[in-house]
């Protein structure tokens, strides 16, 4: 069960599974088309509550949990499985990627890290404050949003995380792609001059969009870090996927989210939608007049 209907018609090719990001590690291939993730209770409940919402075509298929060598790991469809020597973008979508639970435990101990501001001076020297600098150390807080600030995270809803083209050349180095017209460029760069491919993409996006605004499962849950997985291949065939749970945790009833209302502490708020409508703008000036 849970194999999406549209793309079974092409006989199933031993694609080899390829990750752009996330922690290495955490994957298997599971052989016949599945992929195995490391297990966590929490994207486990999501994909099985996905498995029975409207999103269930924008997900990888669900088939529960399993153990290989003492562990234990979600097993999903590997979405690569019907592409040619696909080309893969993983675009993780929102206005923020840590849970306000991740927040308020940063904010009830207050710890200056020292850690976190060597990162912070690798990347911006200019970046700490006077009192920073003097500490040689920043709170946790601060650090975590001050990382969103980097990329097109706060002001689009949504950062580029990793492009492997069709060549095999991966990039992961999007962390301070940030304005509109640097991000136009690489996804440009990423789906080439085939406006078919680019067509094919849009019209997936607006028809999740259409799901997304009547979905239970969406309007009841944060969604945090989840990212798009797009993928095509040379032959034209496009398809766009929702994953990535680990962060996605059930809002206390009767609390629901629109998720395109701008987040302020403590409503949840994670600017999916938003950051969805955004791409949906980017990748539509993209088209040729
Ligand atoms: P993160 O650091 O974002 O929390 P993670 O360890 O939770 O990462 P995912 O984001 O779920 O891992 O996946 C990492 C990468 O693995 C994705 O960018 C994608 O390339 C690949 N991937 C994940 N799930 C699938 C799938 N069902 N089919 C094909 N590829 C997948
Ligand atoms: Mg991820
Ligand atoms: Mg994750």
């Amino acid at each position: 069960t849970g194999t999406s209907s549209s793309l079974s018609v092409t006989p199933k090719k031993s694609q080899p599974w390829v990750q752009v990001v996330g922690h290495a590690g955490s994957f298997h291939s599971g052989g016949d088309g599945m992929l195995l993730k490391r297990h966590t209770e929490g994207e486990q409940l999501c994909l099985q509550r996905l498995m029975d919402d409207s999103l269930r075509p924008f997900v990888p298929g669900y088939h529960g949990v399993v153990r290989r060598s003492e562990q234990h790991y979600n097993m999903m469809d590997n979405l690569l499985t019907h592409f040619n020597s696909p080309a893969i973008m993983d675009c993780k979508m929102g206005t923020r990627t840590y849970l306000e639970e991740e927040l308020v435990k940063a904010q009830e101990r207050p710890q200056p890290r020292q850690d976190m501001y060597e990162k912070m001076v690798d990347v911006d020297p200019e970046a700490p404050t006077a009192e920073e600098r003097a500490q040689q150390a920043v709170l946790k807080t601060r650090y975590m949003q001050w990382r969103e600030t980097l990329s097109s995270t706060t002001t689009l809803g949504f950062r580029i995380d990793g492009i492997k083209k069709a060549d095999g050349v991966c990039n992961t180095n999007f962390k301070r792609t940030k304005s509109r017209e640097q991000v136009m460029q690489a996804l440009q760069d990423f789906v080439g001059s085939h406006t078919l491919i680019l067509k094919g993409y849009l019209r997936r996006l607006q028809e999740l969009r259409l799901v997304l605004e009547t979905s239970k499962f969406f309007r009841t849950h944060e969604v945090v870090g989840s990212s798009l997985l797009f993928v095509h291949d040379s032959t034209g065939k496009t398809g766009v996927w929702m994953i990535d749970f680990g962060k996605t945790v059930p809002l206390p009833p009767p609390l629901t989210l629109d998720h395109r209302t701008p987040w302020v502490e403590g409503n949840r708020e994670d600017g999916y939608l938003w950051g969805l409508d955004n791409l949906i703008d980017v990748l539509t000036d993209m088209l040729p007049l």
